[in-house]
């Protein structure tokens, strides 16, 4: 990442991180003193290099993982009542990722998609999810990225296994179930860095690492 980019993919993440939204390209161009031709072109590197996602008519951020720009479904509320951020977490995954990316205790909002029971559970950098809860990946990790939205959108956490599975079933099969605390886990290393100052993008290596070292091995987790 050259200083420009990361200029403006910083702004994007403090902006997340301190409101809840993401700046318009505009906003960047002017809190940077970039041309707005300019701001463009960079958002469109990070979107290439997946720092950041943008719109499918590329105006705008979408998202910046783990932050969504858009509403989405899991709400993510911080447990410090005085606190009165609120953030969209894109998935079960990146509910626990702006957790932890804030180092954060957070009270995670969503519903079971099998029988509709709201959900409403706490989680921290040290505090793991509920048990029983269950999270199901839609499709391998070799497919994530053409439509990372789309993945998001589907990967959602059960009331329990058995509701993961029967969901599974319903919808051909072939997604892979886990328990929340070992996606809790996997959040806590893959996105606890990302609002530092120095944070570097992980290369495929490490992050195959971390997968592995949560158990989520084998040709379904092989990252492209
Ligand atoms: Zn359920
Ligand atoms: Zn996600």
């Amino acid at each position: 990442m050259n200083p420009e980019q990361r200029r403006v993919r910083d702004l994007v993440y403090a902006t997340f991180a301190e409101q809840g939204r993401a700046p318009s390209p505009a906003e960047l161009a002017r809190r940077t003193g970039t041309s707005r031709s300019d701001t463009d072109r960079i958002l469109g590197e990070l979107a290439d290099a997946h720092a950041v996602v943008l719109t499918r008519d590329g105006d705008a951020i979408r998202m910046a993982h783990p932050f969504s720009a858009d509403p989405m479904a899991f709400v993510v509320t911080p447990r410090d009542g005085f606190d009165d951020r609120r953030w969209w977490g894109g998935c079960a995954w990146d509910s626990f990722g702006i957790s932890a990316a804030l180092g954060l205790e957070v009270q995670i909002d969503t519903a079971c998609p099998y029988c509709g029971t709201h959900l409403s559970y706490a989680a921290g950098p040290a505090t793991p999810p509920p048990a029983e809860l269950a999270v199901r990946f839609p499709r391998p990790a070799a497919q994530w990225w053409p439509d990372v939205v789309a993945t998001c959108t589907m990967i959602r956490t059960f009331c329990t296994h058995e509701h993961a599975a029967s969901w599974d079933t319903e919808h051909g099969g072939g997604g892979y179930l886990a328990p929340a605390t070992s996606v809790w886990q996997l959040a806590q290393p893959w996105y606890r860095d990302r609002l530092d100052r120095d944070f570097r993008p992980h290369t495929r290596e490490h992050n195959q690492g971390l997968l592995d070292a949560c158990g989520l091995h084998g040709s379904f987790w092989q990252l492209p």
